[in-house]
């Protein structure tokens, strides 16, 4: 008899026995292809991020058929760059080096007031820098390093006050045609501001303010490159119009005391150029008004919360 003898029972062994082998071999087979799919997972994640794909602090890989099988131990970042997606990365692999840290925003105690000055070096930053020492204020100087004497910027530096990036150029059909534009003209402003302080600029005004006539098309990428690059910008919550032809010094005066409307933190806008002669007379008014008025004036860093303009 066959069933129950014990020959049934040694097959019945030998049967469980080779089930068991060949679900132990399944297991082994899923485990090895799991582990070789995160790691391409890995290498594709970490090619992603080598070119900059980052938003918010997640990795998101572009999710698009044809693309995981270009992903390989031999995908180079000029690979994926010559690759159909360059468009989408092409600007963040330029200037490798323009990046600075960011710290966390600070929130400030009592009333603060930022005095900015745009478009210097120019003829009157010498006479804006004797105000601000006499008066012991410290101020944001957003400068143009084309066709400046960069020389003044180490004095700039020295005595204590922020120096940001404005533009080289500030020709806005150049700087706004392109976000390749923009970060060309910003990085040879970046380095010529180094050459003559031996520090970075961490912070920047773009030229018109954030939202202007000329870079509409491309703001929304533009902002969000210079943010990933860590570079914070600020716009100004006061302007004193000096720019504003044949404006007195008592006008400009008057345009920044009449605008606080008891704000805490104010940015006030104002020019170190050639002609502004009238905001180096209405400096002395402007400081001794804000001080009246229990403001600190101080330098901008970038753990200043920054006043930026936004669409509606
Ligand atoms: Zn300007």
């Amino acid at each position: 008899m066959y069933l129950g003898s014990v020959r049934f029972y040694k097959h019945l062994i030998y049967l469980v026995l080779l089930a068991l082998i060949f679900l132990i071999g399944l297991g082994l087979y899923k485990l090895c292809s799991s582990i070789t799919m995160a790691n391409h997972d890995l290498k594709y994640a970490l090619a992603q991020n080598a070119v900059g794909t980052e938003e918010a602090g997640k990795i998101e890989p572009i999710e698009s058929e044809g693309m995981e099988g270009q992903v390989d131990d031999s995908m180079s970042i000029s690979d994926i760059l010559e690759s159909d997606y360059s468009p989408l990365i092409t600007y963040q692999s330029l200037y490798p080096d323009l990046y600075t840290e960011l710290p966390l925003l600070k929130e400030r105690e009592g009333k603060i007031a930022y005095l900015t000055f745009d478009d210097g070096p120019s003829a009157r930053t010498l006479e804006i820098l004797d105000i601000l020492k006499e008066e012991n204020v410290k101020a944001t100087f957003f400068v143009v390093t084309e066709n400046s004497d960069l020389e003044l910027l180490e004095r700039i530096q020295r005595e204590g006050h922020t120096i940001g990036v404005h533009s080289n150029s500030h020709r806005y059909l150049q700087i706004y045609s392109s976000v390749d534009d923009f970060l060309d003209d910003f990085y040879q402003a970046y380095t010529k501001i180094y050459d003559a302080t031996s520090v970075y600029p961490q912070i920047f005004r773009f030229p018109g303010g954030s939202i202007n006539a000329h870079n509409l098309g491309i703001y929304q990428e533009l902002v969000s490159e210079m943010l990933r690059r860590g570079f914070l910008y600020y716009d100004w919550n006061i302007s004193s119009q000096d720019a504003v032809s044949k404006v007195s010094a008592g006008e400009i005066i008057n345009n920044v005391t009449r605008n606080i409307r008891g704000q805490k933190q104010l940015v006030i806008l104002l020019h170190d150029s050639r002609d502004k002669t009238e905001t180096v007379k209405a400096l002395p008014g402007i400081i001794k008004f804000l001080k009246e008025e229990n403001y600190t004036l101080a330098p901008i860093d970038n753990s200043v919360k920054p006043i930026i303009f936004s669409y509606k």
